[in-house]
């Protein structure tokens, strides 16, 4: 007998990517008791997929190396900010399934900023320049060419102290100086030749008022922000790989953990002090084909009227998903399954969309709804005949119950369940043909009614009555099963048949001169009346169902309601985008 435990058969298997590896031996080692992560979004727009990612990662890890995640919004850009984001991203964060340690602004540490770039000043390492952004792009020399210093690098520690202090104290327009960081013009790498480290801006900020006319730029603010948090495993995107020589230059030069006084404004906040040296450590974005994620983009999508809003069902914010009916353990898939690594990939729409599936045929509740649809009447029943035929709630999941299905005389049947000159493999009913109704018995159409303008507009049938649920015949071979809805007891519903909203694989190419509004998908979005059984309309909002046969459907987060029911298409039951 083998020694090995088993792990509990639900158990997820442990994830092994290089950022889990590296957090691992920082604990087998020591050099970590207990590990931090953050995620730090930026409050100018909601979040979208990408973001997901970032998420998962950021407090995943945390959560299964028994670490803290803080949530901390980089409020350092106060002109673009917006309270509406702030209060969205919380709850796009819960609603993924997870919660922050601690919640955290940028703009709390500006008083540690701003100490901390005085101490830079004193240390020689910071300095004012007068250079308009114009000639600092001029000064800065290109990849292969080294800059040149600043006329202003070279002013003494009191006059730059002096200068600073005057930009704090808002004597100077907007634009007409910065700090800068003392570094190395001639690096060759951009990001080191004397970045600014504060701008002068009299901008209003959302959380301090009209207290500073200067704000840290994002290298400075974030670096410090990660070590004032005690952060030890600050991760984020590769595109800021380039950036963490002056990451680590900001962390190692303020020197927070060596200099507990540049730490006291955190007492008056009621902050603990807890400064650590963190590790940034970048991982590849999220891409995904047929979708836009900049919130540039995201955000003309909305302005320029071209979706219905941020939470359109369509768009690619978590809010639009969350409303679309993807659920937080499909998007929490799609994460684990496209892993962590530095390898920039794209992937196929249609691993997120099986992603939602997977989840929502393991869960959701199976009912019935008609769509397009096409009146059937059983003519061998008596006109009053009722009955409430008893269905599961899910084929594989006992413990999802029963429901009750009300079945009567008249019916709604798909209009596409239906040929009069059926193609060549046709299974459904035709004229003088068989069908099996879902768990109601088999129906034989022995008449096609048509309107002056020979449209088909209602069928009648007669139902085996040695074909009902639980008898014999019951089980004679019939090709087809359609769904149907009592057409005494449907309730009719609004159906929003939702698709991807651009049609092409590469939206953000803009070659040929086009723009991805030139890529949206024209039947991304179709709106028609249905029919759905009582136990859907009594769904509550956000409640997902698989109507049979036809696709996942959601219940719209905001105008769904009993009597007058409102679903949202989540994803088809089959890929039609994929070829082959
Ligand atoms: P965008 O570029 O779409 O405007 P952003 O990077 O400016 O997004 P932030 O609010 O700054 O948005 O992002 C917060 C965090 O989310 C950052 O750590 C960033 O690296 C991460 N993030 C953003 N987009 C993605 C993505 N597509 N995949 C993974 N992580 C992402
Ligand atoms: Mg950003």
């Amino acid at each position: 007998m083998s020694e090995a435990t088993t792990p509990a058969a639900d158990a997820a298997p442990e994830k092994r990517d290089f950022i889990r590896q590296i957090v691992r031996e920082d604990l087998a080692s020591g050099k970590h008791t207990a590990i931090k992560t953050r995620f730090p979004p930026e409050p100018n727009g909601y979040l979208h997929i990408g973001h997901a990612k970032a998420i998962c990662l950021d407090f995943g890890v945390a959560a299964e190396f028994g670490g803290r995640c803080n949530l901390r919004f980089d409020d350092t850009n106060p002109a673009k900010e917006d309270p509406e984001f702030v209060r969205a991203i919380q709850d796009d964060v819960r609603w993924l399934g997870f919660e922050w340690a601690s919640l955290r602004h940028a703009s709390d540490y500006f008083e540690v900023y701003y100490l901390a770039a005085e101490k830079l000043i004193k240390d020689g390492k910071a300095f004012v320049c007068d250079l308009s952004a114009e000639e600092v792009r001029a000064y800065r020399g290109t990849l292969t060419e080294p800059g040149r210093n600043s006329p202003y690098r070279d002013r003494s520690v009191e006059e730059n102290l002096d200068l600073f202090r005057r930009m704090r104290a808002g004597e100077f327009p907007d634009g007409s100086r910065t700090l800068r960081a003392r570094i190395d013009m001639a690096s060759g790498n951009i990001n080191m030749r004397d970045p600014a480290l504060y701008r002068i801006k009299h901008v209003e900020h959302q959380n301090t008022g009209n207290e500073w006319p200067i704000y840290p730029m994002y290298d400075f603010a974030h670096s410090l922000g990660d070590a004032i948090e005690g952060i030890t495993h600050s991760l984020c995107t590769l595109e800021f790989e380039d950036h963490r020589p002056l990451y680590d230059w900001c962390v190692d030069n303020v020197d927070l953990a060596g200099h507990p006084e540049l730490l006291e404004p955190l007492v008056a906040k009621g902050l603990p002090k807890e400064a650590a040296k963190p590790r940034q450590i970048e991982f590849s974005r999220l891409n995904i084909n047929y979708t836009v994620m900049s919130k540039r983009k995201l955000t003309q999508l909305v302005t320029e009227g071209l979706v219905d809003g941020w939470d359109d069902p369509r768009m690619y914010t978590l809010q639009g998903l969350r409303r679309r009916g993807y659920t937080p353990a499909s998007l929490r898939l799609l994460v684990d399954r496209v892993g962590i690594s530095k390898q920039n990939s794209v992937i196929d729409f249609s691993v997120l969309e099986g992603c939602l599936r997977e989840d929502l045929d393991a869960t959701a509740p199976r009912r019935m709804a008609v769509i397009d649809p096409l009146k059937l009447v059983l003519a061998n029943l008596d006109e009053g005949h009722e009955e409430s035929l008893a269905f599961p709630n899910h084929p594989k999941d006992e413990s999802q119950g029963q429901r009750q299905v009300p079945f009567s005389r008249e019916l709604w049947i798909e209009r596409e369940d239906f040929a009069e000159v059926p193609p060549k493999g046709w299974k459904r009913l035709v004229p003088g043909g068989e069908a099996r109704l879902r768990g109601a018995g088999i129906v034989r159409i022995d008449e096609v009614v048509k309107d002056e303008a020979g449209q088909v507009v209602e069928l009648r049938g007669w139902l085996d009555p040695e074909s009902r649920p639980g008898m014999e015949g019951a089980n004679r071979k019939v090709k087809g099963t359609i769904h149907w809805v009592s057409a005494k007891h449907a309730v009719a519903a609004e159906i929003r048949l939702y698709d991807r909203l651009f049609s092409v694989e590469k939206p953000d190419d803009e070659s040929e001169g086009k723009t991805y509004r030139d890529y949206l998908n024209p039947e991304s979005k179709k709106i028609v009346r249905g029919w759905v059984e009582p136990a859907a309309a009594a769904a509550t909002p956000e409640q997902s169902f698989q109507f049979e046969r036809t696709g996942y459907f959601v219940a719209d987060r905001y105008d769904h309601r009993a009597d007058a029911p409102v679903f949202n298409r989540s994803v088809t039951l089959r890929d039609t985008w994929t070829a082959g």
